[in-house]
């Protein structure tokens, strides 16, 4: 796959910069090149060519043209996902199995929204005698999409996807951490034939880039993937300028055991949820509440769970690999000194590179719910179980943090089931799974400080789209 490192994409070229930024790969420790530093002269950029975009071919383009387009994308990356998730693997530190999973799922994202293209309409609405009234779903224009390290092809599926389906033009800002797969991805539209400036890639920093993303007033939508505090700062930039922001942020996600749920089947899933990408997902399990009378035998049965997991590369493809910088690393040992009962833990393997960002997964025992490891989001491999009694001590634990994104209910009774699925603060409850397989048909999105907004599923064509009413009167 052919794409420069060390460039920008505007225009449908890839441009050379003054700046660049190490490259490195977590699983090592080593840097392994250089990526640009773009900053607030390639975002002008950017949102020019996208502004053109659309006043040319892109903005011309029919819904099942973009359709087509987005299948087109679609169809390459799955041709290509092992290389993509080769990238990912070695930018990201992501055991190979999973980067390989991202990789399907960008390619089924852009199915399913190049299917969805032309499947998007407004309404008519009965009205007055004498008048004929409909709706219009008409993009915002130029779109900006702030995305975070640990998910990136995910993340531009759902995002980048779902705008460009409803005709907007997108400026992407990959995370400083990891943006190979971002660039291989401009490289891909472009090869489907998507038109210059519809689709633009502009590596840098945060307060760089990001900033100047934010900030823009060619911005008609800003999509923002990432942590609370620049999420706040992402939204006052837009509010400058009343723009619209979708926000997905960070969790504290508790799954609820009862007494009476299927420890067989749920045991893979209270564990995996919360090590997946080495717990670095905004919808990681973090906290495992349980019904005091099978608390000991719940962790007992997580403990051997964990004292098998292997941490090591990216390439040997373990169930755990390294966390994606020596700062992420840093934090996360920070969290893990302020206490708990360690119950368990994993093992880094022998021939992990000394210099790679491993962290052994924990299960934490012996903390109440109001303890920061029970609080707040530590984005590492840890779990915290935490008993209940009964189910209102388990909603009020589950409901007592200040964020909103996923929750899960292990229970074989169906009115505690329907009960707590309406009680349970967060944008998505799981009912004796954890993420349902992450499909593209379903809408996610957090509540609180887990942000606001939808993507994925048919939910994110509203949101990458504005309103138009049409009244017409005719006598
Ligand atoms: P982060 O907020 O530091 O960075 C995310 C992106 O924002 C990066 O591209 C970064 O360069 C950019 N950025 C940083 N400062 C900026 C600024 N001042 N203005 C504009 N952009 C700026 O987040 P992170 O630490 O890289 O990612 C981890 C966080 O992301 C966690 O809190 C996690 O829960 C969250 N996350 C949420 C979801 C979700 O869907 N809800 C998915 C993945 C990650």
């Amino acid at each position: 796959m052919e794409f420069d490192r060390r460039g920008v994409f505007i225009d449908g070229v890839w441009q050379g910069v003054s700046a660049h930024l190490p490259l490195e790969d977590p699983s090592t420790g080593q840097q392994i090149g250089e990526i640009a530093r773009g900053g607030a002269a390639e975002i002008d950029a950017a949102v020019h060519a996208a502004e053109a975009a659309l006043s040319g071919d892109w903005g011309r383009a029919t819904a099942a043209e973009r359709g087509r387009v987005l299948a087109c994308m679609g169809r390459i990356v799955a041709e290509r996902v092992e290389e993509l998730a080769a990238l990912e693997a070695q930018d990201v530190g992501k055991p190979l199995t999973q980067a390989r999973a991202d990789a399907v799922a960008l390619a089924r994202y852009l199915e399913f929204y190049g299917g969805a293209a032309d499947k998007l309409h407004g309404a008519t609405i009965p009205y007055l005698d004498g008048y004929t009234v409909y709706t219009l779903r008409e993009p915002h224009g130029v779109t900006g999409h702030i995305i975070p390290w640990n998910y990136p092809m995910q993340i531009i599926g759902r995002s980048v996807g779902a705008a460009l389906a409803t005709g907007n033009a997108c400026v992407l800002k990959p995370a400083e951490q990891a943006c190979l797969t971002a660039l291989a991805f401009a490289a891909i539209a472009a090869e489907a034939g998507l038109p210059a400036g519809a689709l633009n890639v502009v590596p840098g920093l945060g307060a760089e880039a990001g900033a100047a993303l934010a900030a823009h007033p060619g911005i008609r939508h800003v999509s923002f993937t990432g942590s609370v505090g620049v999420g706040r700062a992402v939204q006052c930039a837009a509010a400058e300028h009343i723009v619209p922001v979708t926000l997905e942020l960070g969790g504290k996600s508790p799954q609820v055991v009862f007494a009476d749920a299927d420890l067989e089947s749920a045991l893979t899933f209270l564990v995996n949820a919360g090590i997946q990408n080495a717990g670095q997902t905004c919808s990681a399990s973090s906290r495992i509440l349980v019904e005091r009378s099978r608390h000991d035998e719940v962790l007992a049965r997580m403990a051997e769970r964990y004292a098998a997991l292997r941490v090591g590369r990216a390439v040997d493809d373990l169930e755990v690999g390294p966390l994606i910088s020596a700062k992420q690393k840093a934090a996360v040992e920070g969290f893990l000194a302020q206490g708990g009962e360690v119950a368990a833990e994993g093992r880094i393997v022998d021939d992990a590179p000394t210099q790679g960002h491993y962290v052994a997964p924990r299960l934490l025992t012996g903390i109440g719910p109001d303890h920061p490891l029970a609080r707040d989001e530590i984005f590492g491999p840890v779990q915290v179980v935490l008993p209940f009694d009964d189910e209102e001590e388990a909603v009020a634990i589950a409901n007592g943090t200040d964020y909103g994104l996923v929750a899960s209910i292990w229970s074989e009774n169906g009115a505690r089931q329907m009960r707590l699925a309406k009680r349970l603060r967060a944008g998505q409850v799981f009912i004796n799974n954890y993420g349902a397989g992450g499909g593209v048909e379903l809408p996610f999105g957090g509540t609180g400080l887990s942000g606001h907004g939808r993507e994925k599923g048919f939910e994110a064509l509203y949101g990458f789209t504005t309103l138009k009413t049409v009244a017409a009167r005719h006598g």
